[in-house]
């Protein structure tokens, strides 16, 4: 790398939001560098994951019809686990579609095959080379952005790139946004989830024997109940072709407030029985522990600023109840890509012309949707009832029903009935539904 350079636009972080951004720009032969602090774009990434067809497409049509397939295995059965302490009930949809809505994942494989797109597409890439400053002009305009290397460049002094935008796609940890001026201060603990993740390997044929799949198929589902210990949150279970994804999110806020190491709750989780059985044999190939972010609407960081933009999770686009954040990053990371190709073309980086990003933002379907997920973090997402109580209550539901005991059915009834009242009264349970049903009329 030279020690001074200069680009039309300039994208930081390898991440889905970045990558979609530099992919879009490069198509239409924009002069765009993407800058990747990590070995290689998707080396430092982390996520469940699952990732939905449709977004994807709107990078490369042809997808899911590529080379190299960049996924795992076609999601063709999905849904939910609910979980007690010593049994589960699945709540699960299985699919047979000709071509699936969704496939499971890995990052490094991932975003690698991104990249490997946008160099195609005629963008540069510097990997191994970390953003630590933006370069602004006298009248406050971002005009590039200061660079280290601290692996490859020994001796080396920061470097200047400079751009006539710049997109901030970094991810959660909002150093730039900040240092952009669109945010005054990161999170709290009670706007991330952290979520700790394992990927456990397993024989191709003995993973699909244990969850009834067939070579190709996927599962994907999220586990509530008692896999959080009680605690807001929830875990998941993916599969790849020859390995699970599993993990657990709890509010941040919550596993300080009780004290509790994120890594303790997974190795807690997997001692519940039918988890147990699942991974019996399985060898551990990665831990990772994430953030994730989860402070909605109220909390969005300006989207534009004087030469500036900011996509993906550095924004916080994320809908945890509907599993997307990837997609999301995609997204915005077009969006973003469209914004500074109509700047370009003007000639003119001011907010004003800028401002066509929060447009596109704001009359996206997801945006409505973070409407909707300000009432479900309120009243689902951060109180307890929904992970200790009711998961618990089905299971109790489905093993009275299921078990004869030699007792009358009205007596098993008046069983179930108790252990309502007890737990959480007649009352209470037709809020709760109040509640759910005020969120989705
Ligand atoms: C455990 C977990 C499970 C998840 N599961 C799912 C799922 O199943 N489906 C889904 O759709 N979403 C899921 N998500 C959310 C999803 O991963 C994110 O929403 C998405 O990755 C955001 O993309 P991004 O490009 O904005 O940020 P990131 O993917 O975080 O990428 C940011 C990039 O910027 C780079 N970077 C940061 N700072 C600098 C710098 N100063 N200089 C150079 N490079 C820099 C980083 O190395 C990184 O490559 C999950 C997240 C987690 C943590």
């Amino acid at each position: 790398m030279k020690s001074s350079l200069n680009y039309e636009v300039v994208v930081i972080g390898g991440g889905p939001a970045g990558l979609s951004a530099t992919i879009k720009l490069a198509e239409k032969g924009v002069k765009t560098l993407l800058i990747e602090r990590g070995r290689f774009c998707g080396a430092k990434n982390v996520f469940g994951g699952v990732i939905y067809t449709s977004a994807v497409k709107e990078l490369v049509s042809n997808f899911p019809e590529v080379e190299p397939f960049p996924c795992e295995r076609a999601i063709t059965e999905e849904g939910f686990f609910l979980v007690s302490e010593t049994t589960l009930s699945k709540i699960t949809l299985i699919k047979k579609e000709k071509i699936p809505q969704s496939f499971s994942a890995l990052r490094t494989k991932f975003d690698y095959w991104l990249s490997e797109v946008a160099l195609k597409k005629g963008a540069d890439i510097a990997v191994k080379t970390k953003v630590i400053d933006l370069i602004k002009n006298n009248k406050g305009e971002v005009k590039g952005v200061v660079v280290e290397r601290p692996e490859s460049w020994e001796n080396s002094k920061p470097a200047k790139i400079s751009a006539n935008l710049v997109i901030i796609a970094e991810g959660v940890n909002r150093i730039l946004t900040q240092k952009a001026g669109l945010l005054k201060r990161d999170w709290s603990p009670e706007e991330v989830v952290l979520s700790v993740k394992e990927i456990i390997q397993l024989p191709k044929a003995e993973l699909e024997a244990r969850l009834g799949l067939k070579e190709e198929e996927g599962l994907a589902v999220e586990l509530i109940g008692d896999i959080t210990s009680g605690l807001p949150g929830m875990g998941f279970l993916y599969t790849n072709q020859n390995s699970l994804s599993f993990g657990i999110g709890i509010f941040l806020k919550s596993l300080v407030e009780n004290k509790i190491k994120p890594y303790n709750l997974l190795e807690k989780a997997k001692t519940h029985p039918y988890l147990k059985e699942l991974f019996q044999g399985g060898e551990i190939l990665e831990y990772s522990a994430h953030l994730i972010p989860e402070w909605g609407l109220e909390k969005l960081p300006k989207l534009y600023g004087k030469g500036v933009l900011t996509a993906g999770d550095a924004v916080g686009l994320v809908n945890p109840f509907f599993r997307e954040g990837a997609n999301l990053a995609i997204y915005s990371g077009i969006y973003a890509a469209e914004t500074a190709y109509y700047a370009l073309e003007k000639g003119d980086f001011s907010e004003k012309t800028l401002s066509l990003y929060e447009e596109k933002i704001k009359s996206s379907y997801f945006y409505k949707d973070f409407l909707l997920f300000k009432d479900i973090k309120k009243n689902l997402l951060v109180s307890s009832k929904w992970y200790n109580f009711y998961p618990q209550f089905l299971n109790f539901v489905l093993e009275s029903y299921f078990s004869s005991r030699g007792k009358e059915k009205k007596e098993i009834l008046k069983e179930i009935l108790k252990e309502l009242k007890k737990k959480r009264g007649r009352l209470k349970v037709l809020k709760d539904l109040w509640n759910i049903f005020k969120i989705f009329r």
